[in-house]
């Protein structure tokens, strides 16, 4: 009997995942595999990429887990430097254009395919966008290509257009490397999926290091030289901000492109549209990581979160499935967790408002306490937000601001969110105690006993 060919473009966190569990699964000499990735590197890791351009990380190596030599030594046919340009549904093949073989092209045929291309940087259609010098980091090459630039010493000012957590990242790193950095962001606070009273720590954080600070001002031109390089960011408040070097810190958006162009269906949010085991609405096709919509627990919507906790588990998901067992994915409810600077700011669940959006009804309580017992060397402070669905009392979304050994607090409260817990039962909840890891009443516990208070104050109003 002929194998099964399985192709998979993209090949990262979710291609590789899904290749590698599939070829745990199934002998060679009944599935082949061709994965492609028009990079260099396979299976890194891009969340890497503003430590090693910052220095902490000495070397690109380390962000790759698997290096394309290591899947070939599994089974797998990696094959990188070679972009997948068209797929033809009908007749069962990819188009593949070889990057280092003058461009060469040919037809690859699969039975079964894995769509995992990942996302883009948002480029608003503004004047100057595609010029050199403006960056948007998402792959490691464009992480490679961005560190070249700042080794050649030719850059001194950096501005960050954007004020999502990659271009804080990528502002921090930019300033540990003793450039000149400013951050615009249109909105009074930084990181949009963080509520403004969480949000406005973060400024400050970022005015601490010494990166200037612009925000309520919509960019909306880039000027450039003679020789069609980016010189200078301009705003709606008609600020003009000199840069040698642009950084998109705007957010990301699903790389669809390839999918649409072959008539795979996407979903409500602009994400390929997927069944629980990670099947698009193609026989034979599946599709994983940024560019899917997932389905939100809480509010039941379809929504497009590009974070690699969630691709390398629909990765994994689909190698599963297609190595012959079967394996769902079960949801997002929204966590995530960065550093910037040297503050830690996580969230799980809804925003006030997405939770507004969702139709939830519900309080607020917030507490500011710390990370150690108070007498304790070393203890920081936190502040955990709350929110708390009325009457019910159901937990539906967490934020923490704090110092060093706040943030990963959130994952308490994330199992709690997703088993349904109410802050009553969250208070009572068997933490661990020491003086060098919390106060006896942990934070958490602290928010959830205020939280508990408000919806009982609300109830007998
Ligand atoms: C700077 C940065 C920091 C981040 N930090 C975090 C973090 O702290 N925590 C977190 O959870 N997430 C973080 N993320 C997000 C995380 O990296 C992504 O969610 C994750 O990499 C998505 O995996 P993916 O496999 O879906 O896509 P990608 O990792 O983007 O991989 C897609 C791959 O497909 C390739 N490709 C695309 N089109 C084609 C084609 N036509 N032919 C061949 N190959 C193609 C691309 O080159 C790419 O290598 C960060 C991302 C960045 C950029």
């Amino acid at each position: 009997m002929a194998r099964e060919r399985l192709v998979v473009i993209g090949g990262d966190a979710a291609g590789m995942s899904a290749a590698s569990q599939a070829r745990k699964r199934r002998d060679p000499a009944d599935l082949q595999i061709v994965a492609f990735e028009k990079g260099r590197a396979t299976s890194y890791s891009a969340c890497g990429i503003p430590y090693w351009i910052s220095g902490a990380v000495a070397r690109e190596d380390n962000l790759i887990a698997r290096s394309p030599a290591r899947h070939r030594d599994n089974g797998i046919d990696v094959r990188t430097r070679t972009e997948v340009t068209a797929i033809d549904l009908a007749a069962r093949t990819v188009r593949a254009r070889d990057l280092d073989d003058h461009g060469r092209e040919y037809d690859e045929p699969f039975d079964t395919l894995v769509y995992a291309t990942g996302s883009v940087p948002l480029r608003p259609p503004i004047a100057g966008i595609d010029a050199t010098g403006v960056y948007g980091v998402q792959t490691l090459d464009d992480g490679a290509a961005l560190r070249a630039e700042l080794d050649s010493e030719r850059v001194r000012r950096v501005v960050v257009v954007g004020g999502g957590y990659i271009g804080l990242e990528i502002a921090e790193a930019c300033r540990v490397r003793d450039l000149d950095v400013t951050v615009v962001d249109r909105s009074p606070t930084l990181v949009g999926t963080i509520d403004p009273d969480i949000g406005v720590f973060l400024g400050d954080a970022v005015r601490a290091m010494g990166i200037a600070l612009v925000h309520s001002e919509a960019v909306v031109g880039i000027e450039t030289g003679h020789d069609g390089r980016a010189t200078a960011v301009h705003t709606d408040a008609e600020r003009r901000l000199p840069a040698d070097l642009v950084v998109l810190g705007l957010g990301v958006r699903p790389d669809i492109d390839l999918a649409q162009r072959a008539g795979i269906p996407l979903g409500t949010s602009g994400g390929i549209a997927v069944d629980a085991r990670m099947r698009t609405q193609v026989d034979g096709v599946w599709a994983a990581g940024d560019c899917v919509e997932s389905v939100h627990r809480l509010s039941g919507q379809r929504v497009v979160v590009a974070l690699g906790t969630h691709a390398n588990k629909q990765g994994r998901v689909i190698g599963v499935n297609i190595g012959g067992g079967y394996a769902t994915f079960p949801g997002v409810i929204g966590t995530a967790v960065t550093k910037v600077c040297e503050l830690e700011v996580a969230r799980t669940g809804l925003s006030a408002a997405e939770a507004d959006i969702a139709g939830y009804r519900y309080v607020t309580a917030s507490v500011d306490s710390t990370t150690r017992a108070g007498y304790f060397p070393g203890a920081r402070p936190i502040r955990i937000k709350m929110l708390a669905e009325k009457r019910t009392g159901r937990l539906l979304g967490a934020q923490i601001v704090g110092r060093e050994g706040a943030a990963k607090r959130i994952d308490v409260l994330a199992t709690a969110i997703w088993n349904e817990m109410g802050v009553d039962e969250i208070l009572g909840l068997d933490l661990s105690y020491a003086p060098p890891f919390a106060p006896v009443w942990d934070p958490v516990l602290i928010a959830a006993r205020k939280a508990f208070d408000a919806v009982e104050a609300d109830t007998h109003t």
